[in-house]
């Protein structure tokens, strides 16, 4: 289906209680049809901009845009959002087309016509064979798809989701999550999402806004900001990382060196990004996934040797910590398939990785 949802744009959305700030400053688009995240640690005051845009949080300073109008004062029951929360909120007392209906009720539609657009939206969430069942004689995964129905119902300008899979175990979650993407690609409509799970944001998501103390830090597609996070906190909270730390050494062609202890590391930079200064602090950021065992005669342009501290089997790899001299403890993830590999305690081995491998990241301000 084409994308026939409606665009939300925040201008410096900011919210204050007392002198304790929320939500500061916060700038972001969602264009049509997009699925958006919004990700961050608990209390980073993800609830409370989903709150600002449903209209049940006043912010203290900036607007709300849908489709390019102020709604900042509209109240909430004329902003026709569909919402879900984590808990199910559904009524106990009523059967699941009787809780799908309900937003229908409340909007005094014919007889008729509610019936035939619960059908569609049970028919959406794959529940069409449950309509006459108690929320209590359902799952938790489909009282939350019935949840999700209800949002939809109605045909919302927006649909609104908060942590909605958190409540359920993980391979239900991950079930869900599939499920979630498909509906969102059916009904084409714009979702924004909140949870403070990255795997869940990166799967999911068209757009991911990272926040952090109630700040947009960055904001991007999902392997645009795993690949290429700005700060130790991005890249720290969205995947696993090492982080290195040095100090420049001299520009390189089409980078630059750090030096960190007797270990010489080769950062690769675009060609337009401005190179930093001989002799100031480096930081980069290097994934686990991108560093390789280096066999007795391979080579590569970042190498080091250690030894590893511990290990343990995924089942998809191996997870190992390596102890260097000069780079600290090394987390190593490496496929468990291809050339055979018997990790041992104390094992010597010798890590290469790529200079485009690595990026160098800001520390953060707080
Ligand atoms: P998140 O959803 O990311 O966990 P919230 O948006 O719920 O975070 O909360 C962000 C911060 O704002 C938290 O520190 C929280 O305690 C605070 N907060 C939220 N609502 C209120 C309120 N009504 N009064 C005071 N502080 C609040
Ligand atoms: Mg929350």
């Amino acid at each position: 289906m084409s994308a026939t949802g409606h665009a939300l744009a925040l201008h410096g959305l900011t919210k204050r209680y007392g002198s304790f700030t929320a939500v500061d400053d916060v700038s972001l688009r969602i264009e049509r049809g997009q699925f958006l995240t919004l990700l961050g640690p608990s209390g980073s005051g993800k609830t409370t901009i989903l709150m600002c845009i449903a209209g049940f949080v006043a912010p203290t300073a900036g607007a709300v845009l849908l489709d390019g109008r102020d709604i900042t004062a509209l109240p909430p029951e004329k902003r026709d959002f569909g919402m879900v929360f984590q808990g199910y909120a559904l009524f106990p007392h009523m059967t699941v087309a009787e809780n799908v209906a309900f937003p229908l009720r409340v909007r005094r539609m014919g007889a008729a016509e509610r019936q035939e657009k619960v059908r569609a939206a049970l028919d959406l969430v794959q529940l069409d064979r449950f309509a006459d069942r108690l929320p209590r004689q359902l799952s938790g995964g489909q009282q939350q798809r019935v949840a999700l129905a209800r949002a939809l119902v109605f045909d919302p300008a927006l649909l609104l989701l908060d942590e909605p899979l958190s409540a359920l175990d993980k391979k239900l979650r991950a079930e869900l999550q599939e499920e979630l993407k498909a509906l969102h690609r059916r009904v084409g409509r714009t979702f924004v999402n909140v949870t403070h799970d990255q795997e869940e944001a990166l799967s999911l998501s068209d757009r991911v806004a990272i926040l952090n103390h109630g700040k947009l830090v960055q904001e991007g597609a999902p392997a645009a900001l795993y690949e290429k996070p700005r700060t130790r906190f991005v890249a720290d909270f969205l995947g696993k990382s090492n982080f290195l730390h040095g100090t420049v050494r001299e520009a390189h062609p089409g980078g630059f060196a750090v030096m960190a202890g007797g270990t010489r590391v080769i950062q690769a930079i675009a060609p337009d990004a401005p190179r930093p200064a001989a002799g100031t602090p480096a930081l980069l950021s290097l994934r686990p996934e991108k560093i390789a065992l280096l066999g007795e005669a391979e080579t590569a342009e970042n190498a080091v040797d250690g030894r590893i501290l511990s290990w343990s089997y995924l089942g998809a790899g191996f997870a190992i910590n390596v102890a260097t001299q000069d780079l600290g403890a090394l987390r190593v993830t490496l496929p468990s398939w291809g050339a055979p590999f018997a990790p041992a305690e104390g094992m010597p081995v010798r890590l290469g990785w790529s200079a485009t491998a690595s990026v160098p990241v800001a520390e953060d301000a707080d």
